[in-house]
């Protein structure tokens, strides 16, 4: 199954992809992640990025194009995946078309995930990651069991994104609402796009994807 997560910064599009990983071995191809990846290892594209992605701005579509395109040719996508921040525009949309043509892929459904500004801004702002195994928490809506511990692997160190802060947010908000939601009329207009409520709780979204996925 190959699945595209649509939605805004903060939607909880990785928090999903991640559980589906674990439940269906769905691999999860989110750019922010390996963009974030280049920043760290300090690679070309990672020090062009850094500054962009500290902004809020899109990246070049040629860099996450050429990321996606490598990505989709390597064994562990072939029992399904799901995009995680990709794509952006209708430019990277086409472009993903035209790969996965070339790929003899198909694209199941695109499933957006429809949650209130104020909501993301709260949500965006009280994100954080172990630093080991980069299990996703929040301040007041996924605490670990026992406090300053990850549940899943016991780390103790935590880490926040450098562009999680209120004034980034907005403006990535911006960029979404300019940029990334024409897709929805783009997916809308296939038949591919399946809307869900993503402001229920974690596990009630989790529920509506598997009631998408089913229904395929
Ligand atoms: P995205 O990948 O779409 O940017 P995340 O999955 O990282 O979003 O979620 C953003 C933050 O909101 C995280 O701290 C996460 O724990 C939390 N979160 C995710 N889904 C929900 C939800 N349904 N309700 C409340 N908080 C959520
Ligand atoms: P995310 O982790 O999806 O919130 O992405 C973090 C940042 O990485 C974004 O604000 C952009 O600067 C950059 N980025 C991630 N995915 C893309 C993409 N598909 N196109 C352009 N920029 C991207």
């Amino acid at each position: 199954m190959n699945l595209i997560l649509l939605g805004p910064p903060g939607a909880g599009k990785g928090t999903q992809a991640k559980l589906f990983e674990e439940r269906h071995g769905l691999k999860q191809l989110s750019t922010g992640e390996m963009l974030r990846a280049a920043v760290a290892a300090g690679t070309e594209t990672g020090r062009k990025a850094k500054a962009i992605m500290d902004r809020g701005e899109l990246v070049p579509d040629e860099v996450v194009v050429g990321i996606i395109a490598d990505r989709l040719g390597q064994p562990d996508v072939k029992k399904g995946f799901i995009l995680d921040g990709f794509p952006r525009n209708t430019a990277q949309a086409e472009a993903l078309d035209k790969m996965l043509a070339g790929k003899g892929l198909k694209l199941h459904a695109v499933i957006e995930m429809k949650v209130d500004d104020e909501a993301l801004v709260e949500r965006i702002t009280g994100r954080y990651t172990c630093a080991a195994c980069g299990k996703g928490y929040h301040d007041r809506f996924e605490m670990p069991k026992v406090s300053g511990v990850c549940d899943a692997c016991g780390g103790t160190q935590f880490t926040r994104r450098a562009d999680d802060n209120e004034k980034t947010v907005r403006d990535r908000l911006t960029v979404y609402n300019n940029q990334t939601a024409p897709l929805v009329a783009y997916y809308g207009g296939r038949g591919t796009l399946k809307t869900i409520d993503g402001m229920a709780e974690i596990g009630e979204v989790t529920r509506q994807i598997e009631a998408v996925l089913k229904g395929l």
